[in-house]
C-alpha cells in the first residue's frame, strides 16, 4: 500500500536522472497541495474531503495547512484550534488519530461545509473467500473507515480488544440489543456478532466510506434498514477452488471440515440477493472495484 507517506531519507547516490525524476514528483506534489488548498479558500471541498484524500502529496500536508486555508481562519486561528482540539502543530494528515479526526469536526469554526457524507458499502462471502486480505487493504486506505464488530465468541490468540472485535459477554451483548446500539446484529456458529449503530454513523459523518464485512443474515437487516447501502458478493474463482482452500487450512477434523463446505454453499447461494458479485482472482483488483463503488454512490 502505498497510501501513508513513508519519511524516508534521501538515498546517497542519485544519478541526474532520478535527481530530474524526485524534482518532478515533488513539483506535482506542490501543485496537488496548492490545488487542495485553493479548493477549500474557494469553499469548493470541506478540509475532510482533503483528509480523506488517498494522494500521498496530501497525506503528508501538515495538518495545520488546511486549517488555515479555511476562509476566515488564517494562521493564528488555526493554530489556536490546534491547541484547543490538543493537535501538535507539526501534525500531519495521514497521523490524525480517530479521536482528533472528531474533535475537529465538531470545531463550530471548519463546519461551514460539512464532508460529504461517506457510503455504507456491505461485504459478504462464503469463509475462505478473502474477504479478510481485502479489509486489510482497504483499512490502509484513508477513504475508508472498517467497522469493528461486537462478538460474544472468544478471541482467537493473534485478535485484540478493540481492534479485531469488540470482546463481549452475552449479558453485555443482551443489553446492547435492549440499549438498540446495533445497526443490525446475528448468530453464527454459536455466537452473536454485532455491528455498532454510533460508530458507523460518525464516521461516515467524517466523510469516510464505511465497510461492514458481515455474514448473510446482517446483510440482509442492512438491506431492509438502508436502501442506500451497497451490497457486495464476494466469490471464489470457481467452487473447487474455493472447496479445495478450506480443505486446506488449519487443522480441522474432517466432520468440521465438511460443516464448514455445506455452510460456504449455502452462502455461495445467497449471492443473488446482492447488488454486486466480486469475483476475487487477485485481491488489488477487488479492492479497487470496492473503491469504485463506494466513490460513485458518493457522486
Ligand atoms: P469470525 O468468527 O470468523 O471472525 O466471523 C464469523 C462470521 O461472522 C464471518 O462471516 C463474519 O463476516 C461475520 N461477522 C463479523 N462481524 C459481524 C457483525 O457485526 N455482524 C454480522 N451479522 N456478522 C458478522
Amino acid at each position: 500500500m502505498t497510501h501513508r507517506p513513508s519519511l524516508r531519507p534521501l538515498p546517497p547516490k542519485l544519478t541526474m536522472d532520478e535527481r530530474r525524476a524526485n524534482l518532478e514528483l515533488a513539483k506535482r506534489a506542490r501543485h496537488e497541495r496548492a490545488d487542495v488548498k485553493a479548493a477549500i479558500s474557494a469553499g469548493r471541498i470541506s478540509i475532510f474531503n482533503a483528509i480523506n484524500d488517498p494522494r500521498d502529496s496530501i497525506q503528508r500536508m501538515k495538518v495545520i495547512e488546511l486549517l488555515e486555508a479555511i476562509p476566515g481562519v488564517g494562521p493564528a486561528r488555526a493554530a489556536l484550534i490546534m491547541e484547543k482540539r490538543k493537535i501538535s502543530l507539526s501534525r500531519r494528515i495521514a497521523g490524525l488519530g480517530p479521536h482528533q479526526l472528531k474533535s475537529l469536526r465538531q470545531e463550530a469554526g471548519i463546519m461551514k461545509l460539512d464532508p460529504q457524507r461517506g457510503s455504507l458499502i456491505v461485504m459478504s462471502g462464503p469463509g475462505g473467500v478473502g474477504k479478510s486480505t481485502i479489509t486489510q487493504y482497504l483499512k490502509g486506505d484513508p477513504r475508508f473507515w472498517v467497522s469493528i464488530s461486537v462478538t460474544t465468541r472468544a478471541p482467537r490468540s493473534t485478535e485484540k480488544n478493540g481492534v479485531d472485535y469488540f470482546f463481549v459477554t452475552e449479558n453485555k451483548f443482551d443489553q446492547m440489543i435492549a440499549n438498540d446500539e446495533f445497526l443490525e446484529w446475528a448468530e453464527f456458529a454459536g455466537a452473536r456478532y454485532g455491528t455498532p449503530k454510533q460508530a458507523v454513523a460518525e464516521w461516515r459523518d467524517l466523510g469516510k466510506h464505511v465497510l461492514l464485512e458481515i455474514e448473510i443474515a446482517g446483510a440482509r437487516q442492512i438491506r431492509a434498514s438502508d436502501p442506500s447501502a451497497k451490497l457486495v458478493f464476494i466469490a471464489p474463482p470457481s467452487w473447487e477452488e474455493l472447496a479445495s482452500r478450506l480443505a486446506n487450512r488449519g487443522t480441522d477434523s474432517s466432520e468440521r471440515r465438511a460443516a464448514r463446505l455445506a455452510l460456504a454453499r449455502e452462502e455461495m447461494a445467497a449471492a443473488g440477493e446482492f447488488d454486486t458479485t466480486i469475483v476475487n482472482e487477485q485481491v488489488e483488483g477487488v479492492v479497487s472495484q470496492m473503491v469504485s463503488l463506494a466513490t460513485a454512490l458518493q457522486e
